[in-house]
């Protein structure tokens, strides 16, 4: 069979078992079943489709140079054996998201998804068995990352390392896979900024940049964790955010009325508490602390936190929480906003709400970051680059950033 056809059979495969899988993703990470259902595994069938499809239409570069009777063109290899390592955050979404084009440049993987969410990565082995794929294409393995991952990147024949997770751990990576000379995609963290102008369209948009901090309770590298507001409408703001943060219903994951599950270990939410416990323990910051209305002894259920009257470089605005809490702060202009924009080691995306065109492209230009949304969040379009700058990241992942990244280039030099 073809990578086409076993590409698409994957797709197919795991289309027909979504509502198996979207189970087992909110049992194992506590997301809401509406949000695996229409976000993660969707998009982990579109992983498999677009890389199936993207491999019709690939084209490289070549010269004919006349003068010296040379025909220049470029071939593609596989790179080998790549390792892939992934988080808890978004499971399946994120590990399909690096199978899918390794596997289409033609690599094989040693994968290992994160020690606290492995269901649907193990589902997946069985799905790619009854697709079709060759024995030993894609070799998943379960452990801790200190174990398992440390052995991925440590291993010589292993070429090139697709990582997604946290900072300190692409740090420890980079400088274990250094004198291997392995090649390396860092995804890491985020501590993204939504500045809202005055001439934002509240009504409209309020919703949304409110969905853009609770998304996943948080725990998405690309959540808008620290809301800049013109002062003009800061207090206005601040109120309203408030009233509608209340709207987001803490809950049972299978329930259809939940908008934000519990954390995903009793590690992470005293984490997140602990920052909650230091904006409420800090002189003049103002915290409304929204409780969970619902809570059961087998989750890790943690409040809305919404901070405002914040220092800038406090915590609270320069470290990566990942759980349900928001800074907002207040800015003069323009270049005040952007300053506290890229105020943060991290790089990774940034949304802009005004109804001016012009400062929307001239904002966008200035902000510090590998992904800047215009009035709406979370939009992706896999043949545009996705990555960070900064402490978020190093390379991209799209159709074109992929295949640089899954293989190697070759130029063939022929005399006519
Ligand atoms: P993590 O760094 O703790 O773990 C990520 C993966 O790395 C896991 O599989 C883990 O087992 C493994 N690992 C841990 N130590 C390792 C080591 N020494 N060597 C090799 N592998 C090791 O991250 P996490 O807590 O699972 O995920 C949350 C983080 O991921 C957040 O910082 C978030 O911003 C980031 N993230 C980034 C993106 C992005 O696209 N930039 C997307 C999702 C999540």
């Amino acid at each position: 069979m073809s990578r086409i056809k076993i590409l698409n059979k994957i797709a197919d495969l795991i289309e027909e078992n979504l509502d198996e899988l979207a189970k087992l993703e909110s049992e194992d990470q506590g997301k809401p079943l509406l949000v695996s259902k229409s976000v993660d595994i969707p998009r982990s069938v579109l992983n498999f489709r677009h890389f199936a499809n993207c491999l019709s239409y690939q084209s490289d570069h070549s010269i004919v140079d006349h003068e010296a009777g040379i025909i220049n063109y470029v071939t593609r290899h596989p790179v080998g054996v790549v390792g892939i390592i992934t988080p808890w955050n978004l499971p399946l979404y994120l590990l399909t998201f690096k199978l899918a084009p390794a596997i289409a440049f033609g690599n094989t993987v040693v994968a290992k998804p994160s020690e606290l969410t492995s269901m649907t990565a193990f589902r997946l082995c069985q799905i790619l068995n009854d697709a079709g794929l060759p024995k030993g294409v894609i070799n998943m393995v379960f452990g801790y990352g200190s174990k398992v991952g440390e052995a991925i990147v440590k291993h010589p024949s292993i070429k090139l390392i697709s990582f997604t997770g946290s900072t300190i751990t692409g740090q420890k990576i980079a400088q274990q896979a250094a004198p291997l000379f392995k090649r390396l995609s860092l995804e890491m963290g985020g501590k993204n900024a939504a500045i809202v102008f005055d001439d934002v369209n509240l009504e409209k948009e309020l919703i949304h940049i409110a969905r853009s901090a609770y998304f996943n309770s948080g725990q998405i590298c690309l959540a808008s964790s620290r809301i800049l507001v013109h002062e003009s409408i800061y207090s206005e703001f601040v109120e309203k955010f408030i009233k509608i943060s209340r709207e987001f219903i803490i809950g049972d994951p299978f329930d259809k009325e939940t908008k934000l599950g519990p954390l995903v270990s009793a590690q992470h939410r005293d984490k997140v508490l602990r920052y909650i416990n230091l904006a409420r323990n800090t002189d003049k910051v103002k915290m409304t602390y929204l409780e969970p209305n619902y809570l059961n002894k087998n989750g890790y259920f943690c409040g809305i936190a919404i901070v405002s009257d914040i220092e800038i470089d406090s915590p609270l605005m320069m470290e990566e929480i990942f759980g349900p809490v928001v800074c907002i702060v207040q800015f003069k202009d323009e270049q005040e906003a952007i300053e506290i924009a890229n105020n943060t080691n991290y790089g990774l995306s940034a949304t802009v709400w005004t109804q001016s065109l012009d400062r929307m492209h001239r904002v966008s230009h200035q902000i510090e970051a590998g992904t800047v949304w215009g009035n709406c969040w979370l939009v992706r379009n896999l043949n545009m680059p996705f990555g960070g700058i900064k402490q978020s990241g190093i390379g991209h992942e799209s159709t074109e950033d992929s295949r640089e990244f899954y293989t190697n280039k070759k130029t063939i030099c022929i005399k006519i």
